[in-house]
């Protein structure tokens, strides 16, 4: 699979990560069918947008570009997304930019002007076929200022000249940068050869990117993609989430009002190719619907802890294959969810509750969700509140062996206790009704 990734300029917000969420369900969906998935997601990191952050960010180009694309990493890890086979660079991949490009002219489907080079779209008699439109309905294209040259207004670039300043990479039509399309086809053949699976992206991408990207690596010689999967927008008030909206839509301030666990669960459960309507109330209705699973998963695993090697039940993969139907296959898990309280009101076996919290768990692993994965060990409300018992007991014991100390006048044992514990990071304070404990 290949997957167009962030071109890293800004932090990322839930409308950038759900494309991620979305292809991760889909490998691990792969993955459990049996499948063995390469996954190559690029980066981005050079770009018009990331240049002109140069300015208001004062910092070279390629600070910028490492800051926001490190911000993309912790953003695709704390939503429980399983790290791609590879990652790309653009950057890192002009050799073979350049190898294309010279393919591409050899065969008649680009030409350079000075040290711009233009894909000839009239070269190639399927362009326009994947977003389904004529290439005589088509605007020119916007991707450079210097179209003097060009045969076609459509013709795009797929390498554009330096201008003084800007960063470029030598080539034998000049110095210049890569167009963002040419990135793509380049790297996608350099790890996944010249005809591979599955290509995905967000839905804003099949005009013109994934347009150009196909008309570049065809006309090569590449066969390319098999499938095109395109994952819809989040939406706020059925606009397509923009940066303008602010601060309080990027990741890791909306896991400050719901569990990152919560967060994937809400972005995963609709239909990858629907709009996601993105609102916190929609957020928190969302959250109490996965809690009931979780607290379900949480009673049951008490009854049967050992339980494991669950099977996925036929209906939930038959959603899934087809086209990823994730709703439909939450549909079957609910209703097992259902089953299992029942099962649990009813005092069922515990080889009986086993069992049923086994598939229920593969289900939602296949979804990143197992809220007893360890992959969310230490970041749910369920292991902290474990953790915060465990303490609070060890902390309530000290504190009564200290009185007792006290009450006995071994004001010596009494202070031992006392400092062991500001040792540990634990202050004690006396007071008319007690002694207080925080942790400092
Ligand atoms: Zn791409």
């Amino acid at each position: 699979m290949y997957v167009c990734g962030a071109t890293v300029q800004s932090s990322p917000h839930v409308g950038h990560i759900r494309s991620g969420v979305a292809f991760d369900v889909l490998a691990r969906w792969l993955r459990v069918a049996g499948f063995d998935v390469t996954l190559v997601r690029n980066v981005t990191d050079i770009d018009d947008k990331i240049l002109a952050k140069e300015k208001s960010e004062n910092r070279p180009w390629w600070a910028v570009a490492a800051h926001y694309e490190r911000e993309f990493q912790e953003a695709y890890r704390i939503l429980g997304c399983t790290p791609p086979t590879v990652e790309p660079r653009a950057t890192g991949h002009i050799t073979q930019m350049v190898a294309l490009m010279q393919r591409l002219i050899e065969r008649g489907h680009a030409y350079a002007v000075n040290a711009d080079v233009y894909f000839d779209v009239r070269s190639f008699a399927d362009y326009g076929k994947l977003s389904g439109q004529k290439i005589d309905d088509l605007l020119p294209a916007a991707d450079s200022a210097q179209e003097s040259g060009k045969k076609d207004p459509r013709d795009f670039a797929l390498w554009k000249s330096s201008k003084p300043g800007e960063p470029s990479w030598p080539t034998p039509w000049g110095n210049g940068r890569p167009g963002w399309h040419l990135e793509c086809s380049a790297m996608a053949e350099a790890y996944l050869g010249t005809a591979f699976d599955i290509h995905g992206g967000g839905l804003d991408l099949v005009f013109p990117h994934h347009e150009n990207e196909v008309a570049q690596s065809k006309a090569s010689g590449a066969d390319f993609a098999n499938f095109w999967l395109h994952n819809a927008w989040v939406t706020t008030a059925g606009e397509k989430m923009s940066k303008s909206l602010g601060n309080s839509l990027v990741v890791t301030e909306v896991v400050k009002r719901v569990r990152p666990i919560e967060l994937r669960w809400y972005l995963a459960s609709a239909h990858y190719r629907s709009n996601l309507e993105f609102g916190d109330a929609a957020l928190q209705e969302s959250a109490v619907a996965f809690q009931r699973i979780e607290n379900f998963v949480r009673r049951a695993h008490d009854i049967a802890p050992s339980a494991h090697g669950g099977n996925i039940p036929a209906a939930f993969a038959d959603a899934l294959n087809e086209d990823l139907n994730v709703p439909a296959a939450l549909a079957v898990l609910h209703e097992s969810v259902t089953a299992g309280n029942t099962l649990l009101a009813n005092n069922a076996p515990a080889a009986e509750v086993g069992k049923h919290v086994a598939d229920v768990r593969a289900m939602l692993d296949v979804i990143g969700v197992d809220p007893l994965a360890d992959m969310w060990a230490g970041s749910n409300s369920g292991a902290n509140e474990k953790l915060e018992s465990v303490l609070e007991h060890f902390v309530e014991r000290q504190i009564a062996a200290r009185t007792a100390a006290k009450q006995a006048k071994d004001f010596q044992q009494a202070d031992a206790i006392r400092d062991e514990l500001r040792s540990l990071g634990i202050a004690l304070e006396d007071g008319a009704d007690g002694v207080r404990w925080t942790v400092e």
